[in-house]
């Protein structure tokens, strides 16, 4: 169970968050659209702690952090919360140095201390998963921009995080290799990993998302079933929103 509750989230005077709440059930899909600037990015590093929110309260799991502004949080428990979450990246940030398979094996070394072989196992496992096993001795150069997102999968999901976060994960895609990596989310979504995803995809939040929470200007606008939002939504907004990606 990951829930937030009153997240704020400024920067300087700017509130980019306003009092945002949400409850992710284990295995359950969300996607987070809305137009340019209204706060997506924000609010998944705010699940993981790469931004910390000025207020409200983090729940993932066992753990528990409550923000409040001028209050210091303390590494360790940045860190438990982070390392129980996965990101996946527009532009897929892969490590140009390593291969698709250290690409998914470093965290396990590196962080978890794992021993190489076991790492590689697991790393192996999850490149089959994602469809990536023949290359996993590929340089990320080498392969294509689909490719490289699924090979950024499989590292988001190699500690078994409690959630994937995906920000923008088709938009640097044409549309045939976006169609690959709709394909392996949908099929990870259909085998019950939690994901939150921000994006401007309707055809992927349609296909897998089964909550859709519309943020414009750093509020929930509206938030419901996929089928609600985009096809029957009666707000106004929401309703503008849609037609405009359609
Ligand atoms: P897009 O659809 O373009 O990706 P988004 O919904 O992800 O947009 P965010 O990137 O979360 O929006 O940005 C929300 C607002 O927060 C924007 O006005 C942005 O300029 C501001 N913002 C984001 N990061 C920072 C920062 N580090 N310092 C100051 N302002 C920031
Ligand atoms: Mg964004």
């Amino acid at each position: 169970m990951i829930e937030l509750s009153g997240i704020e989230k400024r920067f300087g005077d700017a509130v980019i968050l306003r009092d945002i709440s949400m409850r992710l059930a284990p295995g359950s899909v969300t996607a987070l659209v809305g137009p340019s600037g209204g706060g997506k990015s924000t609010l998944l590093r705010c699940i993981n702690l790469l931004e910390i929110p000025t207020s409200g309260t983090v729940r993932l799991g066992q753990e528990r952090l409550d923000f409040a502004p001028g209050k210091k949080i303390g590494w360790p428990a940045i860190q438990k919360i982070r390392r129980q979450t996965g990101m996946v990246f527009q532009n897929f940030q892969l490590f140009p140095h390593q291969t698709a398979i250290e690409n998914v094996m470093e965290g396990l070394v590196t962080v978890l201390k794992w021993p190489r072989d076991k790492a590689r196992a697991r790393a192996m496992e999850l490149l089959d998963k994602v469809g990536m096993r023949e290359k996993a001795d590929a340089w990320p150069s080498t392969l294509s921009g689909g490719q490289q997102q699924r090979v950024a999968i499989a590292r988001a999901l190699a500690p078994s995080p409690q959630v994937l976060l995906c920000d923008e994960p088709t938009s640097a895609l044409d549309p045939e290799l976006s169609a690959e990596v709709v394909d392996v989310l949908g099929r990870l979504a259909a085998e019950g990993t939690t994901m939150v995803m921000a994006t401007h995809d309707l055809r992927l939040a349609l296909r897998i998302a089964n909550h859709v929470v519309f943020l414009e200007a750093g509020q929930v606008v509206e938030a419901g079933s996929a089928e609600a939002i985009f096809k029957a939504s009666t707000h106004e907004r929401t309703r503008q929103f849609v037609s405009s990606i359609n």
